[in-house]
């Protein structure tokens, strides 16, 4: 692979509904675009969510996410562009909620993403997985085709609590499925600093997970909400907008992060 980083895709996943992982995976591919990186933009929810707010009708498709799941067709074949251009999508719709079925007769069922993923690595330079609200067999499709994982997160009494699953399927991955997975950052997203509650938990998490933290905050910002519905990354639909500023800095901090790992032992633990 002739990356600049040891691998190009990654997982932004949280086993919680409505935490901001649809709306980081659609803003943070514009941002990259923006950056003048090549970003496929991998919708693996049923909800089809990503591919809608990418202005890609999820009920007009030749072929999605689920048909190149099963082997019926090619990830090639189903790739189509965002309607503002600067990324790809590999889109999605309910089609897909029954991938499970399918995928627990198959073979290395676990590994039929990264198969499909394997054979257009090499055109993009960012590859980013929307993961379904669930540790389910797509989300371990999606681990396993990964080398980081992106955790968005609201800084709220439970959170730290809610992210020991998550963190532990990352581990048993990396020990049993996919050696290379490593949990890259958690992402605060929805974030008031007027809020003292929020402070604390984001103080605390930054304790916990020391520099896996993102430095930039993603700020709560109505014109994240609404962009979807125009069928737009809020980067897109307001670029002069709280939100939009803070994605486009997210997306400089991910690629100084990502050349500073390449540097680092492999050897480091996946948490
Ligand atoms: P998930 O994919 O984890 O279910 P979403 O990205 O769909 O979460 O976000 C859940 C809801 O919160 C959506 O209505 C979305 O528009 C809204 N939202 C997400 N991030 C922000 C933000 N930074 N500011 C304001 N609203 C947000
Ligand atoms: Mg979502």
């Amino acid at each position: 692979m002739n990356h600049t980083y040891p691998g190009n895709v990654f997982c932004v996943a949280n086993q919680k509904g409505g935490v901001g992982k649809t709306t980081t995976t659609i803003n943070l591919a514009a941002a990259l675009g923006m950056l003048k990186k090549r970003v496929l933009l991998v919708d693996l929810d049923p909800q089809g969510n990503a591919t809608m707010g990418s202005g890609v009708d999820k009920n007009n498709l030749k072929s999605n996410v689920y048909q190149v799941l099963i082997g019926e067709a090619t990830a090639e074949q189903s790739i189509v562009k965002s309607a503002c251009g600067n990324y790809d999508v590999l889109p999605s719709n309910r089609e897909l909620a029954g991938a499970e079925i399918d995928l627990i007769q198959m073979e290395e069922r676990e590994h039929q993403l990264k198969k499909a993923l394997d054979t257009v690595a090499d055109n993009y330079d960012f590859i980013l997985v929307d993961c379904p609200p669930t540790l389910s067999l797509l989300t371990l499709n999606g681990l396993v085709a990964a080398y980081g994982v992106i955790i968005p997160m609201q800084c709220e009494y439970f959170a730290l609590e809610g992210l020991s699953d998550l963190v532990n399927t990352v581990k048993r991955v990396h020990k049993n499925l996919n050696p290379g997975l490593q949990l890259v950052g958690l992402l605060r997203v929805m974030f008031d600093p007027r809020v003292t509650l929020q402070q604390q938990v984001s103080a605390q998490i930054e304790t916990h997970f020391g520099d896996r933290v993102f430095k930039t905050l993603i700020p709560r910002n109505v014109r994240l909400a609404e962009a979807p519905s125009h069928g737009l990354p809020g980067i897109v639909y307001d670029k002069n907008s709280r939100g939009a500023k803070a994605y486009l800095e997210f997306g400089d901090e991910l690629i100084k992060r990502m050349k500073r790992e390449s540097l680092r032992a492999m050897a480091r633990p996946p948490v």
